[in-house]
């Protein structure tokens, strides 16, 4: 890998340079923030000659490019990874030592860019990373939210909301374009004139918004690619100029202040779940709109055949959320390029690909047509016509069949279902894992998959090694590198070479003693931040994810109730002693979520203070689970619990950085899970619980009765019974009831524990026995987190991206050299 050259006293005195012209301070007098902007600005000094020569071998080069489309990017900091890619990070540390400055003290300056909710945003993270490695030009297009994800305080162990102010300090990486700035329009009414017998339809009484895209740069692993993620904010078209206007104007005036303002404030903290609120259309209409004009603005600076625009752009639509970019792409292509529909429906059918995350109902999206047309008049006309079409190929190729309209139509029931629209327009669709892929194609998208099966493949999702591994695990990063080379920095399928070391004893004890640091190293941080001590010697067994049903943390801590009750029942049994781990934030309005996260702290304030069981057990809840603390929790893990309801989990992601650190999978046959068994083999995770035919069967009978267990099972009785007799809120015993109640009566759907936490809880609790029993022999745990390390190579997302550029997108590799190399 060309490693390029760092130059540390300019280095130097450029960090010297910026906290003097920024802050007119020394070094010695700054801030530890200022600091971390002063260096922030030199790194991306540093990024800026690549980030040009890579801009410039595009335009030379003129590769095909994939808009990556997503409400959602979770990068988490910035500089830290900045300088793995840029391989300087070592440099970079050694010279802010000469200058008496810890770079780890100044990562920790830096706010996680949280514009994300969990898999979905971190998966197009890390897939920005995979693209600028392996040189694929690539734009990631998303929104500037003021405030991202909220940050999660606990209080008296409910969470707590507060907005994340993550820009008050500025942010050192981005790049401000007021230059490409893009109109788009909302509202109003499309007037049709006919001009020599075409009709030219003419959008009036809109408001309009001004999008200003704001550059972020993701630098390739050591090749001078910087792609850019750009993400878009938003401005009143109109400075006030009071004067000017009459009262009608005025008012409008007003309106498209407030709606600039209001349009990229917040992201929506609702993981699998839609909202349907009008302004979240907004968000979806603002951002596509202003970056399919971009690339179609792009394409035509060297290109005047617009009906070969898929010939050097595609987009991947992450999820429904940016599915308007069809009826856009469309209205451009027509409205403003002049095409027919037929010409227009060619080159919009040879763009746009989509990617399915969840068929969990309540995440599909579908719009109130009123709604819809009132806020996108000309987009719904459009998309009126792409499903008066399709209803008429429905017909064509099914007569007679209403049923099948029924279920595939695109506006139906009053409603627009952005799901059809994806698949109707798009020239692909795919899932996320086998498993999850295959119950589209068998299940939720049969009548699409029957109609058009070309358009269905699978991709199962990665992550980057870079993150998760050489800059979040620096200890085994180093043992691995010394091990089999560095090559599974940017090739991660050579990790392999490890499986030769897995009986080896010196390799075991110190593979064991790297995991053994990285537990002191979290077992600081809970100190400082739960002030709870916990026994680096113990089991780390952890959960951090989202909090949702089908996530079934609920079944995570009624086994640690369950556990806690048997260590107090048999004080004289040999109990090996475990701290169960846990991170999520709930969405805002989720009470079920929420009153999930009181259980779990609840229990922890038991628990960790008995005396009597010795510190057998200990319980933790991180506060605001975010990427930036994750890299040290999957590093320091044990245990990977990914315990979701079979078939719930589209794919996991959680599941593979965990696997990548060495922690052992304990999960149901969900998702990515599934492929995780078999690389590594069922030997060496833990499997349990219902298969996903058999959750689906079961559901499909409209679920089972768990008053058989609650009858026959005196352990899971006595579990449900501490709900809501007080054992764990003394002074409001009926706190817990709605779990109560969710488990054994109803939880949703019309049925009692319609996640199957009751149903899968015998299993799990004897798959964590099997747990404890192996990590008694340190040989054979050593083996089995070794494997699953060594068997990872399938999951980094470098992997991934090349199946989409293979299968989906087709793009050209880009290499670019810098001046000072030519
Ligand atoms: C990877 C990741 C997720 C996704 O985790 P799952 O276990 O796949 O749900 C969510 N949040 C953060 C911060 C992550 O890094």
């Amino acid at each position: 890998m060309a490693k390029r050259t760092f130059n540390k006293e300019f280095f130097i005195r450029s960090v010297k340079y910026n906290v003097r012209t920024l802050f007119r301070k020394e070094i010695e007098e700054a801030t530890e923030q200022q600091i971390f902007q002063a260096v922030g600005y030199a790194v991306k000094d540093a990024i800026m000659d690549a980030w040009i020569a890579t801009q410039k071998e595009y335009e030379k080069s003129d590769p095909k490019i994939v808009y990556y489309m997503s409400m959602e990017f979770l990068m988490g900091r910035a500089l830290g990874n900045n300088l793995i890619n840029l391989t300087f990070y070592d440099e970079v540390k050694e010279a802010l030592e000469e200058i008496g400055l810890d770079l780890n003290m100044i990562e920790d300056q830096e706010p996680d860019a949280a514009l994300g909710n969990g898999g979905l945003g971190r998966l197009a993270a890390c897939f920005m990373d995979s693209l600028a490695t392996l040189g694929y030009a690539a734009y990631g297009c998303g929104i500037r939210y003021r405030y991202g994800m909220f940050k999660q305080q606990i209080v008296d162990g409910y969470q707590v909301e507060v907005p994340d102010m993550w820009l008050k300090n500025g942010n050192p990486f981005e790049l401000r374009r007021p230059e490409y700035a893009k109109t788009v329009k909302f509202g109003g009414y499309v007037r049709i004139e006919n001009h020599n017998g075409k009709n030219v339809f003419i959008q009036e009484g809109y408001q309009s918004v001004l999008a200003v895209p704001v550059d972020l740069p993701i630098v390739g692993y050591g090749n001078n690619v910087i792609n850019t993620l750009r993400i878009w904010d938003a401005e009143a078209v109109n400075s006030f100029e009071l004067d000017r206007f009459d009262k009608g104007e005025y008012e409008k005036a007003v309106e498209q202040e407030n709606l600039a303002r209001n349009l990229v404030e917040v992201l929506y903290p609702n993981d699998n779940h839609m909202a349907g609120k009008e302004l979240r259309l907004k968000q979806q209409y603002f951002f596509v709109s202003a970056s399919v004009q971009e690339a179609i603005a792009k394409y035509k600076k060297n290109h005047s055949d617009i009906r070969k625009f898929y010939e050097k752009a595609t987009f991947q639509l992450n999820d429904t959320h940016p599915t308007v970019a069809v009826a856009e792409l469309m209205r451009i292509l027509m409205d403003e390029e002049g095409l027919e529909w037929d010409e227009a429906w060619d080159v919009t059918t040879k763009t746009c690909a989509y990617t399915n995350h969840t068929i969990m109902a309540e995440a599909l999206e579908k719009w109130p047509i009123e709604l819809f047309s009132r806020l996108l008049p000309r987009i719904y006309q459009i998309v009126e016509e792409i499903n008066r079409r399709f209803v008429i190929e429905i017909q064509k190729q099914y007569p007679n069949n209403y049923e099948k309209v029924k279920k595939m139509a695109i506006i139906m029931d009053g409603q627009v279902k952005m799901a059809h629209l994806a698949i109707v327009a798009g020239y692909s669709v795919n899932g996320v894992a086998k498993l999850h892929t295959e119950i589209l194609k068998k299940r939720e998208l049969k009548d699409f998959y029957e109609m058009m099966p070309q358009k269905f493949n699978n991709k199962t999702n990665g992550i980057t090694q870079r993150r998760f591994l050489l800059h979040g695990n620096p200890l085994l990063a180093k043992w691995v590198t010394e091990h089999v080379g560095d090559e599974w920095i940017t090739d991660l399928p050579r990790i392999k070479g490890l499986a030769v070391y897995v009986d080896d004893e010196k390799a075991q004890h110190e593979f064991m003693n790297i995991k053994y640091q990285n537990k002191v190293r979290l077992a600081k941080y809970i100190k400082e931040h739960n002030g709870i001590d916990v026994d680096p010697r113990s089991i780390f067994d952890v959960q951090v994810k989202r909090l949702h049903e089908y996530k079934r943390q609920l079944m995570n801590i009624l086994h640690v109730m369950y556990l806690y009750n048997q260590i107090k029942e048999h004080p004289e049994k040999d109990f090996y002693p475990r701290t169960f781990i846990f991170g999520a934030k709930a969405a805002a309005g989720y009470m079920r979520a929420k009153l999930t996260i009181k259980l779990i702290n609840s229990v922890a304030d038991v628990v960790n203070n008995d005396a009597s069981i010795n510190g057998k057990l200990k319980v933790v809840f991180i506060e605001d689970y975010r990427v930036s603390n994750a890299e040290w929790i999957f590093a320091a893990a044990d245990v990977s619990e990914q315990i979701s309801t079979a078939s719930k989990e589209a794919s996991g992601t959680g599941n593979m950085k965990f696997m990548l650190n060495g922690a052992v999978t304990l999960g149901t046959m969900d998702g990515a899970n599934v492929e995780i068994v078999e690389e590594v083999g069922e030997e060496n995770a833990f499997i349990f619980g219902m298969s996903a035919d058999e959750v689906i069967d079961l559901e499909s009978k409209g679920g089972y009765d768990p008053s058989q267990l609650f009858n026959t099972d005196q352990e899971i009785r006595h579990v449900l019974m501490q709900l809501i007799n007080g054992e764990y809120a003394p002074n409001d015993p009926e706190r817990f009831r709605e779990l109560y109640n969710a488990l054994l009566i109803d939880g949703g759907y019309n049925r009692p524990d319609p996640y199957f936490i009751l149903k899968d809880f015998r299993s799990y609790a004897d798959a964590q026995r099997r747990v404890e029993e192996a990590y008694r022999d340190e040989k054979r745990w050593a083996k089995m987190a070794m494997l699953n390390v060594a068997h990872s190579g399938k999951f980094t997302s470098d992997r991934t991206i090349q199946e989409y550029v293979d299968d989906i997108w087709k793009l050209d590799k880009v290499t670019v050299k810098l001046e000072e190399e030519a």
